[in-house]
């Protein structure tokens, strides 16, 4: 296999080459579990599940993304509400684990928890001040960022640059203004841990490094998360665990996804432009919520419209479709007379698929690419009118689907969610046939009103080449 993969480090594709075959290593930043997620954050949790299963398929995999269960937006999230702070991250872990079982994300090997960690996190921190990395100072461990001399190389950015833009409002304990904190004193309210420098917490970066050196080594394949993390968290866990381990490489691939956007902002909790997963799970299947995701590039921009959703299910209902067709014409065909050159050529014919479907998945997980293989497929059974040909192509189109989490059920199964469970059936199908014969007739004025009829009744219909499907949407009357 040709795996490239782009590294925020370098700033290049290069091609994969993993530390060891057998164990290749990747972690993800998880969520902070405060409240619920929203689809920004199912952004990286979608694009590195993808990629684990790419990296499956051809190497041994551990795979760790982590929980941040101790945090300031934590703290406040328990100040606000009188609640424990486990009873706050236990509540949000299920429900996250929940939101992302939902959109197909197969758990990762390991998902360790930050507070499980803190014995480790404090030996980090003893050895970083024993070198000289770090420093005590009013009841704080801070890293010291001069120590380090390529700090600032994973982000692009200039020491010099950092001082200046950082002169304002500086913590007095701080040698320089850009140390960041390894530890910090916490009030009896809130969590904290005995330490050698008091009762305190870790600081967010060093979770990571502890967890990372504890479950996976000093040197990782692939470490993953979102673009906003770049500076200063990766920015920090690098500094840290090369100092800890004497300037041992810590990530050979750095990926980091773009932002999913609304209204061109970056979705955010603090922006207050966010979508949980969980509302939009009342909308759309996840599995459509999930191809919506992988519909642009990773590291591109994703913008998210009300056109969204219904887009994906009716790329989905495109897909089930030729899968049903496939299915149906399999079952009713015999299909024992083929010989042994029409089984190669059939053979041929879905690796031909398969290949140029991982071509594209290979390329820095190019997932637009690789759905429109998908669609390329589905459009391969429509025309067939062999069921052999159909059956070999379904085929193609079930593995190539099984490594971007989609296509796992029965196309029964998925037009039944969308269509069957409905008492009203009958009648939308009635007015829906009523529409296109008015439509036929040229008779728009009254298609329209049968259409925005069924919509004020929260039923969306869809035109397309099959004809008009429809779904139930949140939000009608
Ligand atoms: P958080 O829970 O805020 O620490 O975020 C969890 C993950 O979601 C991190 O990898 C973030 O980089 C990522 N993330 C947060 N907001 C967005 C967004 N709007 N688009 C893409 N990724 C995001
Ligand atoms: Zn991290």
């Amino acid at each position: 296999m040709s795996l490239q993969l782009h590294d925020t480090r370098s700033g290049e594709k290069r091609v994969f080459k993993p530390i060891d075959p057998e164990r290749v290593t990747m972690y993800v930043c998880g969520p902070t579990v405060y409240n619920y997620a929203h689809i920004g954050n199912a952004r990286p949790a979608v694009v590195f599940d993808v990629l684990s299963r790419l990296l499956r398929h051809h190497y041994t995999l551990v795979y760790a993304r982590n929980i941040t269960d101790v945090d300031d937006k934590i703290n406040q999230a328990c100040i606000d509400t009188g609640r424990d702070s486990e009873d706050i991250t236990g509540e949000f872990t299920e429900a996250y684990l929940e939101d992302m079982r939902a959109l197909g994300v197969a758990p990762p090997d390991i998902s360790p928890r930050a507070t499980d960690h803190i014995a480790e996190m404090c030996t980090m921190i003893e050895g970083l001040i024993a070198d000289g990395h770090a420093y005590e100072a009013e009841g704080h461990v801070l890293f010291s960022i001069e120590s380090f001399d390529a700090y600032g190389e994973l982000s692009g950015r200039d020491l010099r640059e950092m001082i200046a833009g950082a002169r304002v409002e500086v913590a007095p304990y701080k040698r320089h203004a850009a140390d960041f904190v390894l530890w910090k004193p916490s009030t009896p309210e809130l969590p904290g841990w005995n330490s050698p420098w008091g009762r305190g917490r870790p600081g967010w970066h060093l979770e990571c490094s502890a967890m990372i050196e504890k479950h996976l080594g000093k040197t990782i394949d692939i470490h993953g998360g979102g673009q906003d993390l770049v500076f200063p968290h990766h920015e920090n866990e690098r500094a840290q665990s090369m100092c800890a381990h004497g300037g041992a490489p810590f990530v050979n691939y750095w990926l980091h996804n773009g932002f999913l956007n609304m209204n061109a902002s970056k979705m955010s909790k603090s922006l207050g432009n966010v979508m949980l997963v969980r509302e939009l799970l009342e909308q759309a299947d996840g599995e459509a919520i999930r191809l919506a995701l992988l519909s642009a590039h990773y590291r591109q921009p994703l913008d998210w419209t009300d056109a969204t959703l219904p887009d994906a299910t009716r790329k989905l209902d495109r897909l089930y479709a030729a899968l049903k067709k496939a299915d149906e014409a399999a079952a009713s065909a015999a299909l024992v007379d083929i010989d042994s050159t029409q089984a190669d050529q059939l053979a041929e014919l879905k690796q031909q698929h398969l290949r140029a479907f991982m071509a594209a998945l290979e390329d820095d997980i190019n997932t637009p690419k690789a759905l429109a293989e998908l669609f390329a497929m589905a459009r391969a059974i429509n025309r067939s009118e062999s069921p052999a040909e159909q059956l070999a192509l379904a085929r193609a189109l079930r593995e190539a689907g099984a490594l971007t989490g989609l296509l796992g059920k029965a196309p029964e199964a998925w037009f039944a969610t969308v269509v069957s469970h409905d008492d009203a059936a009958d009648d939308i199908e009635a007015a829906i046939a009523q529409r296109t014969a008015a439509k036929q007739a040229k008779d728009f004025a009254t298609a329209d009103r049968i259409r925005d009829e069924l919509a004020a009744a929260g039923v969306q219909i869809s035109d397309g080449p099959d004809g008009t499907t429809w779904r139930r949407v949140a939000g009608g009357s």
